[in-house]
């Protein structure tokens, strides 16, 4: 059994440009050691937005030596980088960016959601890279809905959808670096989970919507982040409320994490080289 290691309340609420409405979760700013190799998390929403010609988001921005996943629940977000990848993710569909050696992207409302407006909700994860695979070269990949099996749990309890890794004989889609599971669980109320989760392996569960009991011994709130110990092997839930948990569990990348902005690598040097790389155009060209 993984025991709790501690229970976080969510940040201070903040806009990623003009699209995304955000608490931060987790950071690695505080806590590198116990999440490695999950550096950052965001929820964005759930929030409402009116019909607009001109969809909102963030323009044009770098990064280098990660990944950024986004997991849609709600809305429609499109994507283009300086690799040469677009793509578009909708209600359950999943994009995962590795930044790499560096891109620049800009992630925007889709334009047919932001012609009807309506609700939005997504998380936006940042999965660290091992120090020799950070410069690798820029990556993309849209797992959609239909690609990302759902294991039905027993007796109407819910269902968990597999991105990353496996749950229960099935094996999510998304192609990793470093070994990770990751888990969109719902959850009714009453309803118990025994969740696999490895033993050595940071883990950690942010409650989106609903509350849980862990372990029957700690009680997590809608938005709040539960993280356990690296040892023992798995965790018991149970929904007081129908709940939505989004679960992260990955084998840790025990290296310096030094970041700046939209950079996240090994040392202060390399910091620095990035600043310069970008000036000097190495993240690619944007298109006209
Ligand atoms: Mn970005």
């Amino acid at each position: 059994m993984k025991k709790v290691l501690s229970i976080h309340q969510r940040g201070e609420g903040h806009w990623v440009g003009d699209g995304f409405p955000v608490h931060s979760i987790f950071s690695y700013r505080n806590l590198a050691v116990e999440l490695t190799p999950f550096l950052l998390l965001d929820h964005a929403g759930p929030a409402q937005f009116e019909p607009t010609e001109k969809p909102r988001g963030v323009d044009w921005h770098p990064h280098r030596g990660f990944e950024t996943v986004s997991i849609a629940y709600e809305g429609e977000v499109d994507h283009e980088d300086t690799a040469g990848n677009r793509g578009t993710i909708r209600s359950g569909d999943v994009q995962w960016m590795t930044a790499g050696a560096g891109v620049l992207h800009k992630e925007m409302h889709g334009r047919d959601y932001a012609k009807r407006g309506g609700r939005f909700e997504m998380l936006q994860l940042w999965v660290n890279l091992p120090a020799n695979t950070k410069m690798a070269k820029p990556r993309y990949q849209t797992l959609l809905a239909r690609d990302i099996p759902v294991v039905p749990l027993p007796g109407n309890g819910g269902a968990v959808r597999v991105i990353a890794g496996e749950f229960s004989g099935a094996t999510g889609p998304a192609q990793t670096f470093t070994p990770i599971n990751l888990l969109d669980v719902q959850l009714r109320a009453g309803h118990r989970l025994q969740l696999p989760l490895h033993n050595g392996y940071s883990a950690a569960l942010y409650v989106m919507k609903g509350s849980i009991k862990v372990n029957d011994v700690d009680t997590a709130g809608e938005t709040e982040l539960v993280i356990f110990e690296r040892a023992g092997d798995d965790a018991v839930i149970e929904a007081a409320s129908d709940a939505t948990i989004f679960v992260m569990n990955g084998q840790p990348i025990d290296e310096p994490v030094v970041g700046h902005g939209p950079f996240v690598m090994n040392t202060q040097e390399q910091i620095s080289q990035a600043l310069v790389d970008l000036h000097h155009g190495k993240f690619g060209n944007i298109p006209a």
